[in-house]
């Protein structure tokens, strides 16, 4: 029964546009930051894309430090690493720049360099936020260069514990970016293996965000009509990587995806988080692995939401129609529809599979699955998507 009970948190300051980014020096001026730190991955701190945002920071005289030793699927040494970086070098603030890795990264340095307790002790679980000194976080900036995985509008961060094989999501209010430049210009250069994984990634926030259970009217609204921005556009960003229009959608459905799961994702995410942790994926490209094997799990429980779904993107045959349309847009990206497509020599004992399906159900996405999500459920799923059967 709905409970017309729950808390609903919207994003912050975006400024959205091509050519925004040349705005950065006095974004950075009205946050109150003087001396930046500028985070990024080191495939595209050799991109011209870095070296002409550097350049609008030169032209404004602003004093900027770079860090870029940041893996994708960002790990505790370039955490630690990069907080040395912000302290070294006295800077008030990050400007994070990049996908998800760098943008999380970023976000990591600036929430944690002030901290005490180690990053683990603010896993988004509980009120655990709460044991964080809030006054010792440094204002960040979020640039996002890819269109996913949304990290530029959440306050959270994910990051992978080495020790435990673990991705760990760490959250804090405050993590929040206090201003967005979202600029589709930066996502042109994106490879088309990129465009059509991150695109996928915000598909998965949209569709689970949608599907999770819980009152949430509005991340519902934003979640549809992201649904509709990445059917609409991704194939064409796809294509043709230099359509502005196309990415400029990508990059608002990123966001909107971002912004809906705060009401839960579901276990797309819960299966990819173990597979990304064991087998170093792309995030965005494991979700699209998974996704139909999960619509067809969940689809007694879904069946009507995504006809209603379905009705709003001009999809005819209610969810059988939009499983197609998965399906055909997988196609079209040349996503693996099976997981050793996506991981070359994949070879999983029992013993693997098994330590997987715990990882999944344990995992903090879990919960939002429409039909729980036991680690029967969990290892029939991954069975599927190793045999590529739906
Ligand atoms: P990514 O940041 O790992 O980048 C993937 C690759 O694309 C990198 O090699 C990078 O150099 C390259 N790249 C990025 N922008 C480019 C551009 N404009 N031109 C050319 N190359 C470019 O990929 P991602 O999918 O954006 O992020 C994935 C990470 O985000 C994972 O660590 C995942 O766990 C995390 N994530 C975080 C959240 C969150 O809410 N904080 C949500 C989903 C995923």
């Amino acid at each position: 029964m709905t409970t017309f009970f729950s808390k609903w948190n919207y994003p912050t300051t975006v400024r959205f546009g091509p050519g925004r980014i040349s705005e950065l020096p006095e974004v950075l001026a009205a946050a109150g930051i003087r001396r930046p730190l500028f985070v990024t991955d080191p495939g595209l701190a050799r991109l011209p894309v870095v070296a002409k945002t550097l350049k609008l920071l030169d032209a404004a005289k602003v004093p900027y430090g770079v860090f870029s030793d940041v893996k994708p699927n960002p790990v505790e040494s370039n955490l630690t690493a990069g907080i040395a970086v912000f302290k070294k070098s006295r800077h008030d603030g990050v400007i994070a720049f990049g996908g998800g890795s760098a943008l999380d990264l970023g976000k990591l340095i600036a929430f944690q360099a002030g901290q005490k307790r180690p990053v683990w002790d603010f896993e988004d679980v509980g009120d655990w936020w709460t044991r964080a000194d809030t006054d010792a976080i440094a204002p960040i900036i979020a640039v996002p260069t890819t269109a996913g995985t949304g990290s530029e509008v959440g306050r959270a961060a994910v990051i992978t514990n080495e020790a435990t094989h673990t991705k760990k999501v760490i959250f804090h209010p405050k993590m929040l970016p206090v201003t967005v430049i979202a600029d589709p210009e930066l996502t042109v250069g994106m490879p088309p293996f990129i465009t059509a994984g991150t695109g996928m990634d915000a598909l998965a926030h949209c569709l689970e965000a949608y599907c999770a259970p819980g009152y949430h009217p509005m991340a519902d609204g934003v979640a549809v009509e992201g649904i509709r921005l990445v059917l609409e556009n991704l194939p064409t960003a796809y294509a043709d990587g230099k359509d502005i229009a196309a990415r400029a959608n990508m990059m608002a459905a990123a966001a909107m995806g971002a912004t809906a799961f705060q009401k839960g994702l579901g276990a797309i995410h819960s299966l990819s988080h173990p597979i990304g942790a064991l087998y170093d994926t792309h995030h965005g490209m494991t979700n699209a692995v998974f996704m139909p094997y999960v619509l067809a799990f969940n689809r007694d429980v879904i069946e009507e939401r995504i006809a209603r779904l379905a009705a709003y993107c001009g999809i005819r045959g209610g969810y059988d129609g939009f499983f197609k349309t998965i399906l055909k847009l997988r196609r079209e990206l040349k996503t693996p529809h099976a997981l050793p497509g996506l991981i070359k020599g994949l070879d999983m004992d029992r013993k693997r599979k098994t330590l997987i399906a715990e990882m999944a159900v344990v995992d903090p996405t879990a919960g939002g699955n429409p039909v729980k999500l036991t680690k029967k459920a969990a290892l029939g799923l991954l069975e599927a998507a190793l045999a590529g059967e739906v």
